[in-house]
């Protein structure tokens, strides 16, 4: 059995219906799959959960460890192209899956991602062309490392090479003895100590990129990140300045092409107050803050990500007015008095603009990301209205910096 690209929708390919199978069964593995069922495809998803929000959607769905070789067989069986959807997703089982069907993204450009050090070494690489370095940082992996850290790099942030997400995995580190302290205490596992930087802004370019080289971006977003997390995205013609804007797209398309990149992939940059971009970290598949595609954009970043495994032609993800998402954390299940409670759906949706996306994530947790709101409309101001509107229904401190 072989898959031929592009793997048309709605075909049967040795009697079967063309299906995209997904490692990984989170919020973007359903978002994912809701894109390919969209459009014709069947879909599997293999994850450990029997309950993950991707399995319950899909057409088929593989319990099994990311790992288990005969689940990995199983998808290989049923899958006709196989893309993933979580960062840490064994880069061996990628590469596994990728002597028998078509996989995007590939197992290197996943593992470089998955590893601070390499990824870092990657901007570095780019930097020359791209105008667009990363932070001073130094590799910390054995004790004498630390001795060598030089001074300028204090006070700054210590990051778990591999691993780490929604800021967990790191600590800001003022002296060399709380340096010490916090590799400490962090196991001390490979990490990466970068200069503490002044941010004015934080923002992402979501690049898809085909087989033969073909990327069209998604417009820059500015996200605004409370305690580690993602809060809220915000996109509109003039949200960040121009010049910088247009640095991170092209520097993103860079460093996508030098991966030789296939699939969807999220570069995050930090805007300093010197004006200077520099670049922090890049995800291997599509990204919170691109949720708004959904519901903004001509093509959405999901769409994009069956594109790309399917080798169809990428079409250009042209934003339509202004929009801004809102992420839901589990804390939202609680009120004020610190009862549990349902966030008021009905309110939030009379709002004009508002578009809900629960993941079906059975149990609240705080800092448990459980859905999104995204706002749409003709002009910035009008949707930041509404926004704001939503966030006082909720309770939520999203605008606060
Ligand atoms: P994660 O994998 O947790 O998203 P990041 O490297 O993106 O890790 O760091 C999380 C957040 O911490 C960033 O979004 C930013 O707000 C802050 N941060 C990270 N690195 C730096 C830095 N060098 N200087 C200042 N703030 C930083
Ligand atoms: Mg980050």
């Amino acid at each position: 059995m072989s898959t031929h690209l592009p793997l048309l929708p709605g075909t049967l390919i040795d009697g079967r219906p063309a299906t995209l199978g997904v490692l990984g069964g989170g919020q973007l593995g359903r978002m994912f799959v809701h894109a390919a069922q969209a459009m014709g495809y069947e879909t599997v998803v293999l994850d450990p959960d029997p309950a993950s929000p991707a399995g319950r959607v899909s057409h088929h769905f593989i319990q099994a460890d990311y790992r288990d070789a005969s689940g990995l067989a199983e998808l290989a069986l049923r899958a006709h192209a196989v893309t993933t959807e979580f960062e840490n997703v064994p880069a061996e089982s990628l590469a596994q899956l990728a002597a028998k069907l078509p996989v995007a993204p590939m197992a290197e450009a996943v593992a470089i991602a998955q590893d601070r050090i390499r990824e870092k070494a990657h901007f570095a690489r780019c930097a020359a062309a791209s105008g667009v370095a990363p932070a001073a940082h130094a590799a910390i992996e054995r004790p004498a490392d630390l001795a060598a850290v030089p001074e300028m790099l204090l006070p700054g942030i210590l990051k778990t090479a591999r691993l780490g997400y929604d800021g967990k995995g790191q600590a800001h580190v003022a002296t060399r003895a709380e340096l010490a302290a916090a590799w400490e205490r962090l196991g001390q596992v490979p990490c990466v100590l970068e200069q503490l930087l002044p941010l004015a802004a934080e923002c992402s370019v979501i690049v898809a990129r085909g087989r033969d080289g073909q990327a069209v971006s998604l417009p820059p977003q500015r996200n605004l990140h409370r305690d580690g997390i993602l809060a809220l995205t915000d996109v509109h013609d003039g949200n960040l300045p121009a010049a910088q804007a247009r640095q991170a797209e092209l520097a993103t398309q860079r460093i996508a092409a030098e991966l030789d990149y296939v699939g969807v992939l999220c570069v995050e940059y930090f805007l300093l107050r010197d004006g200077r971009l520099v670049v922090n970290e890049m995800a291997p598949r599509p990204h919170n803050s691109g949720h708004y595609s959904i519901d903004a954009c001509e093509v959405s970043q999901f769409e994009l990500q069956v594109r790309t495994l399917a080798g169809l032609p990428l079409a250009e993800p042209r934003l339509r007015g202004a929009a801004l998402m809102l992420n839901l954390l589990g804390d939202l299940w609680w009120g004020a008095d610190g009862l549990p409670r349902t966030p008021p759906w009905a309110e939030l949706l009379a709002l004009p603009g508002a578009h809900l996306h629960l993941y079906g994530k059975r149990e609240a947790r705080r800092g448990r990301k459980m859905g999104h709101l995204t706002f749409t409309g003709p002009d910035a101001a009008g949707v930041r209205e509404q926004a704001q509107r939503a966030a006082t229904l909720l309770g939520l401190e999203a605008f606060r910096r």
